[in-house]
């Protein structure tokens, strides 16, 4: 059976920003991811500022080459019905990029791999506690493989299946859940490279031109407000789009129309009850997850995955203060976090009857 020191759930940004860590500070580490590489995955916008966590990360140089799409700002209407646009001119950090997910996601497992880390893609991996760590499952076409490893990390996402078990338990702050939508336009005259946001009566909406030329649009609310049903039936999304300012216009403009089904997802904000335990740590989506209007999962994944890795580095040397110094910095970023969130809703004032902003 292999022995690892490290096995890391989840090959999303968080595990293999751990992984690549742990890889450079000289452990034997094991990555395991399920999704099936090339799958489409939501969650594509970077922000400027976001580009030195992959620098420090070594994978900057791939990144730029990989033909992820350029954004040089955002527009929204937001707290006012005329739209406002934030261009990133002004900004210090220069552009960000709408991301390939899938894309994005593969480069940062290769680099990993390229470090030495055992990376497996398309395997499930589950895990049976016992005196010196966990014995692992690898199930990948039906077949399972038997592995070890002396600490586990929960980078599974939102779910936190793995910490969950551990006895932590999911804090959430809100029922924000998001709809999606690749619309098609035979066209292909949609060159606007900006984030598009738009408040509405009981939530909002972004959009964004994705690098396949396909624009993504979705829909966020509060779970218990919404018609699940209606919005999952493309037909009802589309008609909620059709109700936007912004957005339906240059719908219109470039003759979009639905080019897939539409996709449900947890798009809340929350967090664990604790970070950390018997030689188990949580990083990325498992341990904080942030509203999509913060753009901030992905670089805070990145982040945390950097020091999550230090700080189990830090435990298999015997440092006992390791693991609570990273406890707190998960805390004092999601604090940081939901002050923001208040700022950023607090603007908008058109609905004062709406349940979904006066939640806010
Ligand atoms: C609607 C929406 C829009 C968003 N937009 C943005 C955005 O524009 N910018 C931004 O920065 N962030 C955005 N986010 C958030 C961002 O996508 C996440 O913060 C980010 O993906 C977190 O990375 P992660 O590695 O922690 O988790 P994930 O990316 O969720 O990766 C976890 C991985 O673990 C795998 N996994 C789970 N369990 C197992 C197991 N047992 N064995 C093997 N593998 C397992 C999963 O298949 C998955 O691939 C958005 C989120 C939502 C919901």
């Amino acid at each position: 059976m292999v022995r690892y020191d490290v096995a890391i759930v989840g090959g999303g940004p968080a595990g293999s920003a751990t992984a690549i860590t742990l890889a450079r500070l000289g452990w034997r580490v094991l990555l395991a991811d399920s999704t099936a590489p090339g799958r489409f995955r939501v969650g594509e916008g970077f922000p400027p500022s976001a580009r030195s966590l992959l620098n420090d990360l070594g994978v900057l140089d791939g990144f730029l080459a990989a033909g992820h799409r350029r954004s040089y700002g955002n527009v929204s209407v937001w707290g006012s019905d005329e739209p406002h646009m934030d261009d990133f001119i002004f900004h210090t950090h220069g552009q960000g990029f709408q991301l390939d997910r899938a894309v994005f996601d593969s480069q940062l497992r290769a680099a990993a791999r390229q470090l030495g880390v055992s990376v497996h893609e398309s395997t499930r991996l589950s895990q049976t506690p016992d005196e010196d760590g966990f014995r692992l499952s690898l199930a990948r076409d039906g077949q399972e493989q038997p592995a070890h490893c002396r600490w586990l990390i929960d980078a599974g996402g939102r779910p936190a299946v793995f910490a969950r078990q551990q006895g932590a338990q999911r804090l959430s702050d809100d029922r924000l859940v998001a709809f999606y939508l690749l619309l098609h336009s035979s066209q292909g005259t949609d060159q606007d490279g900006r984030t598009l946001v738009e408040a509405v009566e009981n939530g909002w909406w972004y959009s964004v031109l994705l690098p396949s030329r396909e624009r993504l649009v979705t829909y966020l609310g509060d779970l218990d407000l919404l018609d699940r049903q209606q919005l999952l039936n493309g037909e009802g999304l589309w008609r909620q789009l059709a109700k936007t300012r912004l957005l339906s216009s240059l719908c219109q403009a470039h003759d979009y129309r639905p080019g897939t089904s539409v996709h449900g997802m947890d798009a809340s904000s929350g967090r664990l009850s604790v970070f950390h335990g018997l030689r188990w740590a949580a990083v990325g989506d498992a341990a904080l997850s942030f509203d999509p209007l913060s753009s901030q999962g992905i670089a805070t994944a990145l982040y945390c995955g950097q020091h999550c890795a230090q700080a189990v580095h830090a435990a298999l040397q015997g440092d006992p203060a390791a693991l609570p110094g990273y406890a707190e910095l998960l805390t004092r970023i999601y604090a940081a976090y939901l002050d923001n969130r208040q700022q950023f809703y607090g603007m908008e004032k058109r609905w004062s009857e709406s349940i979904f902003w006066n939640r806010r």
